[in-house]
């Protein structure tokens, strides 16, 4: 498996990320024993970085998944809390539910403009201090945009910036691929450390899989590749590209066998859940809510957002 340096942390770290939004309450909904399974598998198979979130509510498979005896790999969590004591509380928590004793990063959550961020700052001054006491090695945003990207190269005291970005551009909006490659390109000149999310565009790509990865893994500034992975073809198939094996073609077929898509057929018809796409796939139709899959790039977002637990992405 392919390892790069995590910024000035001086750690090794696995260039494949693996994202564990997929498993938890919003997408599979595995059991956390399961859950915890696959954690163990692509941990085994040289993945040492594992991505989290407040919003995901998957801590208990990263708690259940590792201990002192299994070792740690290294995890990023972020949080939306935009208070000091907001985000100190987001913290405890982590450490608390994941029962890790650090984190590599821990990141702001969406930061989509300067803007976004100024009304962040009290959130961020706990995290550089989090940093100063060791309980993270580095202070992140995450964004979908690239202004949030613009915002991140302003302020020093982010060291890293998990941004999304495919192939296509999708999510991203018309024309806005070069922009962002660009950005992102002057962000790791200047020794910020680039992540990147939907390099499957949240499952659109999920023919192109091969072709995907390496076109995100060859990015002339070597980003790291967070990916969802809810099973053991996903975890083969992707390590293998990461470590210049051959891929298995079984393992492969497998994991095209099920395109995912959001459910929305239990919906009850409130609109509470369409102003919390980022992506504008949502709209209410005669009294129910409609999701453009051409735009919806599975983030689970809306799902978080429905009183009535109707959305599932499978
Ligand atoms: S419809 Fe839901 S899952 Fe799809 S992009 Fe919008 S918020 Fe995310
Ligand atoms: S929040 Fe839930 S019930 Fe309300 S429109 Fe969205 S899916 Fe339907």
């Amino acid at each position: 498996m392919e390892k790069v340096i995590f910024g000035n942390t001086g750690i090794k770290v696995s260039r494949l990320a693996f994202g564990t939004l997929t498993i938890g309450p919003w997408q599979a909904e595995m059991p956390v024993k399961e859950g915890a399974m696959i954690l163990r598998e692509a941990f085994d198979s040289g993945i040492n970085l594992f991505d989290t979130a407040q919003a995901y509510d998957t801590y208990p498979y990263l708690k259940a998944a590792f201990n002192k005896q299994t070792g740690y790999p290294h995890l990023i969590s972020r949080s939306y809390a935009y208070s000091y004591d907001l985000m100190k509380n987001a913290v405890t928590e982590a450490l608390d539910e994941t029962g890790f004793p650090e984190f590599l990063c821990f990141m702001l959550h969406e930061q989509e403009s300067s803007l976004t961020l100024k009304g962040h700052r009290g959130a961020l001054e706990f995290l550089i201090e989090a940093k100063k006491h060791g309980i993270t090695r580095s202070v992140g945003i995450s964004t979908h945009k690239p202004d949030g990207v613009r915002a991140a190269l302003e302020e020093d005291a982010v060291d890293v910036i998990f941004a999304m970005l495919n192939k296509e551009g999708i999510g991203l909006g018309e024309g806005k691929l070069e922009e962002m490659l660009g950005l992102l390109e002057s962000a790791a000149s200047c020794g910020k450390v680039i992540m990147l999310m939907k390099a499957l565009a949240g499952g659109h790509l999920f023919r192109e899989v091969v072709p995907a990865l390496e076109w995100a893994r060859d990015l002339p500034f070597s980003p790291i590749i967070a990916v969802g992975m809810q099973n053991i073809a996903e975890i083969k198939v992707n390590t293998a590209i990461f470590s210049g094996e051959n891929i298995d073609r079984a393992m492969m077929e497998k994991t095209m066998e099920h395109e995912r898509r959001l459910h929305t057929e239990d919906c009850q018809g409130c609109g509470e859940c369409v102003e919390h796409c980022p992506f504008g796939a949502l709209s209410l139709r005669d009294g129910r809510v409609h999701c453009d899959h051409s735009r919806c790039m599975l983030c689970s977002y809306c799902a978080r957002a429905c009183p009535h637990f109707c959305l599932y992405v499978t």
